[in-house]
């Protein structure tokens, strides 16, 4: 016997339409990024200006249902109202990444056969530069006034007067909830970015999910500041709880710094933050040097990396702050686990509770893990056994756009994490390592295998590897470890300086040695655990 109840599709151009309904007033406060001065307007603004959006969209701009809408941009209310308005009218919303090399963003925009791109006025260089490669996109939409168009020598539309062309009533169709709603690319693991698709239903359940008190939970009276960008897995879905619940959210703009970090904490009150360490690491060097105080904020939220001893002992013991980790990846929308304390954590002494809140955390409803060994055999959750991570759940990804990456998935139905890990009893899972080829720099990937192969054009270089090794502020950066052809003796800085203009000035490696023979494995591989054991005890100069 099936149940009777109503089949209604969970959509979310809904999320803003009940924001607007219910909590109409309740603001979006945002740095604007081209002038740095502050806006402020309330879910129901936004949800009228959402609507002329749409118009504008389907009406000027002729995108149709499934096409993908891309943007550069930082958070900000317009980002939002294009999270709302793309999706809104069935069409794809595409955050791109604009700290990633100009090349691949080029490529991204093709492989996404992306019809228009909204961008702000400092990724207008960026532009330049793509556009002549990006050949299917009809649109560049320039985040502001008229008066920013002349920023870029493509020829580009102001968003404003896009917008303002254009009525607020909108008829939102409502459609299959399993239909595509976001992409998000991510270099996780080797070789081309792979795009995660999500579904309205599956960003609608994440945000559902993320309001739950140990998870989010940011009510209504909550002001959120998402610091985590819009174009990093939707801002860990923050943007769709708050019109949820009615918190107030503040975009950042363009400024992270630890100075405006601090100013729009302070004067909207805010009392919940999520973003990776290095966001934190900067504000607390701020804090501490201009003896500043948060003390407005209750909880932080951290992921993307391991939460660092030093970071949580900081905030928490002279702060007043609560730290907690969070766990997951932009194929899992992204929420898998958030350190949130159980009963039987109550009155444990202050070390046994630091060790508690530098486990990863806990599972959030809805995501059903596994782990296991390398022969496929699942493990116990001991607190001890560590194997690989396997995940499924509504919101996590059942394969890549466009058939990419079919081996990170098994056959019964799991998505393979690249992270080692253990859980305990209580669903707590540790991180032990990660058999994902890659380095993760102040949340952000870089890519060993393109490293490593620009490296390798270099005429005086038989093997090169790139691994991550520890920073204090960038929790990981790369060492690229270099087999020499034989009487060749380059310095490391020509090799550094080869690497120029070859791959993002980020992924530069902090440090360049030498190894007489590179530790190869029994098929041919370089063995990169091998590599981190011999160079276990280097530090970067
Ligand atoms: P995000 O950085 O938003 O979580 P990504 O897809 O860019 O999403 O990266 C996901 C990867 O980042 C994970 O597979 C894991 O290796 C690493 N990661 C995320 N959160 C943590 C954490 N709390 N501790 C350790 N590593 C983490």
């Amino acid at each position: 016997m099936r149940g009777e109840m109503m089949d209604m599709p969970l959509m979310i151009s809904g999320i803003l339409r009940h924001g607007a309904r219910c909590h109409g007033e309740r603001e979006i406060v945002t740095r604007l990024p081209e002038s740095g001065q502050i806006h402020r307007y309330g879910y129901g603004d936004a949800w009228t200006r959402t609507g002329q959006l749409a118009n504008a969209l389907t009406k000027a701009l002729k995108i149709k249902p499934t096409d993908r809408v891309s943007t550069i941009a930082w958070n900000s209310h317009r980002h939002f109202e294009l999270y709302y308005g793309i999706s809104g009218i069935g069409a794809v919303v595409h955050t791109v990444n604009p700290r990633l090399a100009p090349d691949q963003i080029a490529w991204m925009l093709e492989h996404a056969q992306s019809k228009a791109v909204f961008f702000d006025v400092q990724f207008a260089p960026l532009v330049d530069a793509i556009a002549p490669h990006a050949k299917g996109v009809k649109h560049w939409v320039i985040l502001g006034g008229s008066e920013l168009t002349s920023k870029t020598k493509v020829k580009s539309t102001a968003y404003e007067d896009l917008i303002g062309a254009h009525k607020a009533d909108f008829d939102w169709p409502q459609f299959d909830e399993n239909a595509a709603a976001g992409l998000c690319y991510t270099s996780g693991t080797t070789g081309d970015p792979k795009g995660v698709l999500y579904s309205h239903r599956s960003t609608v359940l994440h945000a559902m999910a993320t309001c739950a008190s140990d998870v989010i939970g940011v009510g209504a009276k909550g002001v959120a500041l998402p610091v985590v960008p819009m174009f990093h897995v939707n801002a860990w879905g923050i943007p769709y709880a708050t019109p949820m619940t009615g918190a107030k959210l503040v975009m950042p703009g363009a400024q992270l710094d630890g100075a405006s970090l601090h100013e729009l904490i302070e004067t909207e009150k805010v009392n919940y933050v999520a973003g990776v360490p290095t966001v934190w690491l900067g504000l607390l060097q701020y804090l501490r040097e201009n003896d500043k105080r948060i003390d407005s904020v209750e909880r932080v939220l951290i992921g993307g990396s391991a939460l660092p001893e030093a970071l949580l002992r900081a905030y928490e013991d002279n702060y007043g702050v609560r730290m907690q980790q969070g766990w997951g990846m932009t194929e899992m929308s992204p929420l898998g686990t958030v350190n949130t304390p159980l009963p039987k954590h109550e009155g444990l002494d202050r070390e046994a509770e630091v060790k508690v809140k530098l486990k990863q955390g806990r599972l959030v409803y809805g995501v059903d893990m596994r782990i296991v060994d390398d022969e496929g055999k699942e493990l116990p959750w001991d607190g001890q056994s560590a194997g690989h991570v396997h995940v499924r759940g509504p919101w996590i990804a059942s394969g890549y756009f466009r058939g990419a990456g079919r081996e990170s998935f098994t056959d019964d139905g799991w998505f393979k994490t690249g992270d080692v890990a253990h859980l305990d009893r209580d669903g707590f899972m540790t991180i032990t390592d990660r058999s994902k080829d890659v380095i993760k720099s102040g949340g952000e990937w870089i890519s060993s295998i393109d490293l490593e192969n620009a490296a390798m054009g270099h005429p005086d270089i038989a093997m090169a590897a790139a691994v991550g090794m520890p920073h204090t502020k960038w929790q990981e950066r790369p060492l690229l470890v270099v087999q020499l052809l034989p009487g060749k003796e380059p310095n490391p800085e020509s090799i550094i300086e080869y690497l120029e203009g070859k791959v993002a000035k980020w992924w530069i490696p902090n440090g360049i040695v030498f190894i007489d023979q590179m530790p190869i494995g029994a098929t041919g591989k370089i063995l990169k655990t091998k590599l981190r054991e011999i160079y276990a005890d280097y530090r970067f100069p």
